[in-house]
């Protein structure tokens, strides 16, 4: 296997580097054989993904150890990838954006540093898990509620900074960011918010401190690494009541949001309810060559089989109310009236109270289940996201969902869309999925996520999250002012990273030593 030396530096300097964080982290945590480093490559790569193989990785065990790494980084011009989990599936997991960067992997970081039931947070080190979370809570009968993504793999803090979500009321999980540890690029640690006053008991609670804020900053960012973040987690609510329903066509997608959004953005309906299509739910129970062997995607004739086969609709919706029974049942009447005014068909209702068994509850328990779509068009499976975000509105959603829906069937694959109902925003996360050894089917992948990227931008559209291979695509399409933001950025990371030593790349940012080879 190719060593994969990073641009820039010459081999014998990668050893020179790996030597001296040998010397900080003991030389078991740095990880040099094929193996190793292998495990880093994207398991849902679209090809080998060895264009993105790391060099080594180092695992520190404390912020001390990510400083004194930081550093030495520095020193030798080694660029690092930081990962918390490296379980970012469908955007690119472990691997780092440029060939030979050193992945740094904070996994073994994972303590639970405190979880306060009184205030309703926690504080997390990078490698805590959501299943390591889940478990704390319920082991300790803390009656408190994580809100976890659909692959829940991953860890708390890389999921919120990647802006990951789930559908709580919680979550939008940058949103319920609150206060960071962080290494800079200088080895200097920092708190942010609160926390930049020694001791302040408010660190996890008032998130802007005083002047400016820079949470945000070291989200989707290459300019810090954080060692410890505080999560804003839900109190467990009295009750809960769900609400499905099944619609049966691709365009009542259009009316069901135009009666959403509102109800979302006036609070009768507090979570981001996540709508799936009928592909969500074949592509979890079965393989498209149970359904269809044909070219190109499956026609409208199998999709009405698909739908009869798991009763579901061309759309899914699952609503969730939270808090007193009392509220919960006057909010459920005001959502099925808002439905009643376009179809006959019932919602589907269930109920929960506290103490009745967890699984009912509606709370977010971590799974790996929905991983298992990627096994769509079999062979060694993978899937990648593209994830624009659209206004409230079902004449947005619709316009998108009618050209995206177009784009993919015409590079000849089954079309994978959900939307995530937010309070001033929709998140319209679409997959594509593939064989990542058909190099044929790989190819029209990519072709068409830059039809895509273009399309949409086009339309007045950008991406909430990128897959390391388009990261720079969806950048571009950040244009206003010809890219004031972009310069923004720049200016930012070379201040902050003279030496471009801290994820270069990533989101389209890169360091000066590298914008050359941008152009
Ligand atoms: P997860 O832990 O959920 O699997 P990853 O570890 O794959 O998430 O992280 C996703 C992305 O988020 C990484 O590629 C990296 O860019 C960024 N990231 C993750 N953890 C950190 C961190 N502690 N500090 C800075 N950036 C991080």
């Amino acid at each position: 296997m190719e060593r994969g030396v990073p641009p820039h530096i010459a081999a014998g300097r990668l050893d020179r580097a790996l030597q001296a964080f040998a010397g900080v982290v003991g030389k078991d945590w740095v990880l040099t054989s094929d193996e190793d480093r292998s495990t880093y490559l994207d398991v849902y790569a679209l090809g080998s993904g060895e264009e993105h193989l790391p060099s080594a990785a180092v695992a520190p065990a404390s912020a001390e150890e990510v400083q004194a790494i930081m550093r030495l980084a520095n020193e030798h011009r080694v660029p690092l990838w930081p990962i918390s989990r490296g379980k970012n599936f469908g955007y690119g997991g472990a691997a780092p954006r440029t060939l030979g960067a050193v992945v740094l992997d904070l996994g073994r970081m994972k303590r639970i540093l405190e979880v306060n039931e009184r205030f309703g947070y926690c504080l997390v080190e990078p490698g805590v898990g959501f299943f390591d979370l889940y478990e704390h809570l319920q082991s300790n009968n803390i009656p408190l509620w994580l809100s976890v993504p659909g692959n829940a793999w991953g860890s708390v803090t890389g999921n919120a900074l990647e802006r990951g979500f789930g559908p709580s009321p919680y979550g939008d999980h940058a949103s319920r960011i609150c206060g960071l540890e962080v290494v800079l690029p200088s080895g200097e640690l920092v708190r942010t918010g609160m926390g930049a006053m020694s001791n302040n008991p408010t660190w996890p609670l008032f998130r802007y401190g005083y002047g400016p804020s820079w949470d945000g900053l070291f989200q989707q960012s290459n300019l810090g690494v954080v060692t410890k973040m505080g999560l804003w987690l839900m109190p467990e609510p009295e009750a809960t009541l769900g609400l499905s329903i099944e619609l049966p066509n691709a365009d009542d997608i259009g009316w069901a949001l135009d009666e959403l959004c509102p109800l979302r953005m006036s609070g009768v309906l507090q979570q981001s309810p996540n709508i799936g299509n009928y592909l969500r739910s074949a592509a979890g129970r079965s393989q498209r060559s149970d359904w269809y062997s044909g070219p190109g995607a499956i026609p409208d004739s199998v999709i009405k089989d698909i739908q009869k086969a798991y009763n579901c609709g061309w759309w899914s919706i699952g609503l969730r109310l939270y808090g007193h029974p009392e509220v919960n049942e006057v909010n459920a009447r005001l959502i099925q009236a808002a439905f009643a005014k376009h179809t006959d068909q019932p919602f589907k209702i269930t109920r929960w109270h506290k103490g009745e068994p967890f699984a009912a509850s509606g709370a977010g328990i971590p799974s790996v289940f929905p991983l298992q779509i990627v096994n769509w068009q079999g062979g060694r499976g993978g899937h990648i996201g593209f994830s624009p975000v659209l206004p409230p509105s079902g004449d947005h959603a619709l316009g998108q969902l009618h050209r995206a829906q177009k784009i993919v069937r015409e590079h000849g694959f089954d079309f994978y869309g959900s939307f995530t109902v937010n309070d001033r925003y929709i998140n319209h996360v679409n997959m594509l999925f593939y064989n990542r050894d058909d190099a044929e089917m790989v190819g029209r992948v990519r072709q068409a996520l830059k039809v895509l990227i273009a399309d949409t931008a086009a339309a007045g559209y950008g991406e909430y999250r990128a897959h390391i291979d388009f990261m720079d695509e969806v950048a571009d399409s950040f244009d206003f002012n010809d890219h004031a933001q972009r310069r923004l950025n720049e200016t930012l990371k070379d201040a902050l990273d003279p030496n471009g030593i801290l994820a270069p790349g990533k989101q389209g940012v890169w360091p000066k030593a590298y914008r050359g080879s941008r152009a």
